[in-house]
């Protein structure tokens, strides 16, 4: 399967279950994690129309933006991002998903100033209290939301969770539910109508966090094939 047909399958996918949920196929955006796959493939996703892309890593999303891969698609910043490298982020990525701390909004609005720009970003949410993962846990997240609020430099723009590895059908659907929750309690309370994005669900289980309210689902094996891990 091309990176085309697999692309059109996860979006009937989408559809269908927007449909499902009552909610307007539309409005739920296509982001492709595009870690591990080359620019080429970048090329080829955005050639087919995916609505952005996705990196994990900042040395990997330096050497493709040289290749011009995401060129014609806004371009996402999704995984764990250190302090020490914000500065290769910002500016850069029209979307950082991945703000997981105040010392981190604080870098980010940092480096936003020097540049003159204003960087778009998603609160990560911590939803399954994790040591191994980043992001706010549920309880600091709306101070934090508040607090975010002051960095002149930072527009807030949504959430972001990754919710823990489950093997059973369905099981991260409790914590989609609980996130956006929080997402409407939050764009409720403390923001205005630039907060718009609830972005959660993977190749397995964007359905379910479709159904649960997602307006953004970060989808890679599913358009790309399975990643071939280096060792
Ligand atoms: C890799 C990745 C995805 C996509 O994972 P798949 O299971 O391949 O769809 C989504 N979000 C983040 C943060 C990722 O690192």
């Amino acid at each position: 399967m091309s990176i085309a047909e697999n692309l059109r399958s996860v979006r009937q996918r989408m559809d269908a279950a927007a449909r499902a949920a009552g909610r307007d196929p539309g409005s739920v955006l296509l982001v492709g994690a595009s870690k591990m796959n080359g620019a080429d493939a970048c090329r080829e996703a955005v050639a087919a129309g995916i609505d952005a892309l996705g990196e994990n890593r900042v040395q990997e999303m330096t050497a493709k933006l040289a290749e011009h891969a995401y060129d014609g698609a806004p371009l996402h910043f999704i995984g764990h991002l250190q302090r020490n490298k914000v500065r290769q982020v910002v500016g850069r990525a029209d979307l950082i998903q991945s703000a997981g701390s105040l010392e981190l909004l604080e870098e980010i609005q940092r480096q936003a100033e020097k540049l003159d720009v204003v960087q778009d970003v998603l609160l990560e949410v911590n939803i399954g209290g994790e040591e191994s993962k980043s992001g706010f846990s549920p309880r600091a997240l709306y101070p934090a939301a508040e607090a975010a609020r002051t960095f002149s430099r930072v527009r807030v723009r949504g959430l972001m969770t990754i919710p823990p590895i489950c093997r059973e059908p369905h099981g991260n659907l409790p914590y989609f539910e609980k996130v956006a929750q929080l997402y409407v309690d939050i764009g409720r309370n403390l923001y205005d109508n630039g907060f718009i994005y609830l972005s959660m669900g993977m190749s397995d289980d964007f359905e379910d966090a479709i159904a649960a309210g997602a307006t953004m689902v970060r989808v890679g094996s599913a358009i790309f094939g399975h990643r071939q891990y280096q060792l």
